[in-house]
């Protein structure tokens, strides 16, 4: 299929509603919090969450430069791989994946579902992926691949950036403070920019270390000039690092799917989700504060993990 240019403009020109649902429960009355959760996991079922917003003006900027095939990164449990295999179906790209570390068969769900969206995959060794930001090593895959439209690992670069920002702008309810999950932090530093230095964002980082400190900063800088001081990145809810797990957590997550009706995934919201009510049951906020927490999407990485969970189908699409 040939790239569809207007179909692909339909697709981003107005963002679908994007609900915002108020949980409830014993422990938020006690504390006095009241917890928003904004369902950008609705966006779309495979173009999901943050990704249909870091992907958005990527994929404009290809269509622009008559780019048809998009060359990106990741790990095996991708959802950025799942995002731009399943935009590659939508709108008439070839997309390729250059996935870290070697090919392990049968593929897993998310690869697999890459292949049939006629992703075509490539395996790197972990030290070459290493090498993915590097120029030398950037031209090297354009001569191998052609003219590609290039989107960095997680998708994040500086119209990622531009991308994310716009779900403060669409936020029509207040709050005091914001919470996100963080892998490259893209999604963040994005969220920074349109708060531009108002209210509170709490970062949860998926994985280990607190490396994001720094490299949170340097994307604002990058994108404008600027770092921000309204922002904590927490660095206690990695459960060893991205995508471990501990039986916790998938307690955690099960009940509160079952309370709230609100599906997660492990590696990312399901930290989150894990680590603020953590801080509310410790008293880290005041009562009377209200949070935003962003459900950034995903859940095509629950079939990775699908013993843990009872069945459920996917969530629907916004009409
Ligand atoms: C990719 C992803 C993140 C991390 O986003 P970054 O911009 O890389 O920090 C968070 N949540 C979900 C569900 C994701 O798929």
């Amino acid at each position: 299929m040939p790239l569809n240019k207007a179909c692909l403009q339909q697709f981003f020109e107005t963002t679908p509603h994007v609900p915002v649902q108020r949980l409830e429960s014993a422990l938020l009355q006690k504390k006095g919090i009241t917890l928003l959760v904004r369902r950008e996991d609705l966006l779309h079922p495979e173009v999901s969450g943050n990704k249909w917003r870091k992907l958005k003006y990527n994929l404009l900027a290809a269509a622009e430069q008559n780019t048809d095939t998009l060359l990106t990164f990741g790990g095996a449990f991708s959802n950025h791989i799942a995002a731009v295999a399943a935009a590659g179906k939508l709108f008439g790209f070839k997309t390729i994946g250059l996935i870290r570390g070697e090919a392990h068969f049968p593929l897993n769900p998310t690869l697999q579902k890459a292949v049939e969206n006629g992703m075509k995959l490539h395996y790197l060794d972990r030290e070459t992926f290493r090498r993915k930001n590097d120029p030398d090593f950037q031209e090297k895959l354009r001569q191998q691949f052609g003219n590609v439209y290039l989107i960095p690992e997680g998708g994040t670069n500086k119209l990622a950036l531009q991308g994310c920002a716009e779900i403060i702008s669409e936020t029509e309810e207040s709050f005091d403070v914001l919470c996100c999950s963080a892998g490259t932090g893209g999604t963040a530093a994005g969220l920074l920019i349109g708060l531009n230095g108002t209210k509170e964002l709490l970062v949860f980082s998926a994985l280990k270390g607190d490396f994001l400190q720094a490299e949170i900063n340097q994307l604002t800088t990058n994108y404008n000039g600027k770092i921000y001081a309204n922002w904590q990145l927490q660095t206690d809810y990695h459960f060893g690092g991205y995508a471990k797990t501990k039986p916790e957590l998938f307690s955690f997550m099960q009940d509160f799917e079952q309370q709230f009706g609100i599906l997660l995934e492990p590696v990312y919201t399901g930290k989150m989700f894990f680590g603020l009510f953590d801080l509310i049951r410790q008293d880290s906020f005041k009562p009377g504060t209200t949070i935003m927490a962003i459900h950034t999407g995903g859940l095509q990485g629950r079939a990775g993990f699908s013993g843990h969970f009872p069945t459920v189908s996917s969530p629907k699409a916004i009409s």
